[in-house]
């Protein structure tokens, strides 16, 4: 099963949408394991509008 992880700010002066439809546009970033070369979940990279100093990881 791929899990999809969200790497987003918290202190931006938007909010952000744990979704690849995010006004920030994100990229997906395939992960995979080594060993396997099987793709085991994606992460997305929320662009801050701001330098943000604060950002969480979640998943869905
Ligand atoms: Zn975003």
């Amino acid at each position: 099963m791929q899990k999809i992880v969200h790497v987003r700010p918290l202190d931006d002066v938007i909010g952000h949408e744990e979704s690849h439809e995010c006004p920030c546009g994100p990229t997906g970033k395939g992960v995979s394991n080594p060993a396997t070369e099987k793709v085991v979940g994606v992460i997305f990279h929320h662009h801050g509008l701001h330098p943000c100093h604060e950002w969480e990881a979640s998943s869905l």
